[in-house]
């Protein structure tokens, strides 16, 4: 949806394919790699970013149904897995030729109905374990029933079986994690032993992919956010491509003599005068409130001009006494990854709630 807005979120394809070839490089050559566009792509475009690795990996995975359907009208035909599908939703998932994760007795029983009513057979579906995340997941000891259940209809074929890494970026968790990869192991080989198929096995997200590569690669990986280029660390970071910038321009400039104050509850108050710009973004894109009062940044000819007051819905305004300007100019409300990582840590944050935050009335556009 375009808009005419001034505010754009630029999207570096070539950074992408950076980060992808680097994830890559990772991996054994077998490896297949799916990638995670939940969320509209973090935040930036899920449709545009599929568009674009669309020969280049095998598989996309988006957290709800109609986040795949988006996908389908955009004309993209890779398997897509919905991480979480509804009850409400199963017929929507099958009309789209989307592929439910399935997480509990309750749902693989309405969807085997679901696929019987519909005369299908062999509908791919994936089985999902908890090994320690506790959010969503069959457990260990469902696997009886599951198998009994399964090996009892001919609708559906489990395509894989996964779980998830609760702290895969925090190595002082490096052994609860390895436990997590060790009860994965064992269930996922007493569920192919019972099988009539062998389905695949994944585990992995962008931490898990940088940390256990070694022990839990298994057969497909679920990039996400690694593709825009944040590792979860700064050194993982430094070796990645930035592919997001948030850009604005200037739309006044006030000079606000000492005493005058500026924004709502006129929290900023000029101890000398000063020269402040207006930019056309604010909470309601996106800017936390966190960053109001001097906590948060922007760049402005590559200088950095500190928000002053709070943030409004739909502005911040900037301190620029120092940086020789013009209403027009171009602001980077976010450079790069190092940017956002910063404003993330200031708001007591992770750069996937910034990311994710950016409203849909921002532009994007492929760079
Ligand atoms: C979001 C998500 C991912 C991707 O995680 P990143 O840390 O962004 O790489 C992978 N798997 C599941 C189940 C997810 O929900």
């Amino acid at each position: 949806m375009e808009n005419n807005h001034v505010s754009v979120l630029n999207i570096d394809l070539n950074a992408i394919d950076f980060n992808v070839n680097y994830f890559k490089s990772k991996l054994k050559n077998t490896t297949k790699l799916l990638v995670v566009v939940k969320a509209f792509g973090y935040g930036s475009s899920a449709a545009k970013i599929a568009k674009h690795l669309a020969s280049k990996v095998d598989y996309f995975a988006v957290a709800y149904v109609d986040e795949g359907i988006a996908l389908r009208n955009a004309g993209i035909k890779t398997p897509i897995l919905v991480l979480h599908p509804q009850k409400q939703n199963l017929a929507k998932i099958i009309e789209h030729c989307l592929e439910p994760n399935i997480y509990a007795s309750a749902l693989l029983h309405d969807f085997i109905t679901i696929a019987k009513a519909k005369n299908l057979s062999n509908y791919p579906i994936h089985l999902k374990f908890n090994t320690g995340l506790n959010r969503l997941g069959f457990s260990q000891k469902d696997i009886p029933s599951l198998i009994t259940t399964l090996n009892n209809q001919q609708q559906v074929e489990v395509c894989s079986i996964f779980s998830h890494i609760a702290a895969s970026e925090d190595l002082n968790e490096r052994t609860f994690t390895l436990q997590q990869i060790n009860l994965f192991k064992n269930i996922s080989s007493e569920i192919i032993s019972k099988l009539h198929n062998t389905p695949f096995l994944h585990m992995l997200n962008t931490s898990g992919i940088l940390n256990y590569a070694e022990e839990a690669q298994f057969d497909l990986v679920r990039l996400g956010i690694g593709l825009y280029g944040f590792g979860n660390s700064h050194k993982e970071t430094s070796n990645l491509k930035n592919v997001l910038s948030l850009s604005s321009v200037i739309s006044q400039i006030h000079t606000i003599q000492q005493g005058e104050t500026v924004g709502y509850n006129r929290a900023f108050k000029a101890k000398k005068t000063i020269k402040s710009a207006t930019i056309p973004i604010g909470h309601a894109d996106g800017i936390s409130r966190q960053l109001g009062n001097g906590i948060g940044y922007v760049y402005i000819h590559n200088k950095i001009a500190p928000i002053i007051g709070n943030v409004c819905m739909d502005m911040i305004m900037v301190d620029v006494t120092n940086i020789n300007c013009s209403e027009g100019d171009t602001v980077l409300i976010y450079k790069n990854q190092e940017h956002i990582e910063d404003l993330a840590k200031k708001s007591n944050t992770i750069p996937y709630e910034l990311l994710t935050a950016i409203s849909q009335r921002i532009n994007r556009k492929l760079t």
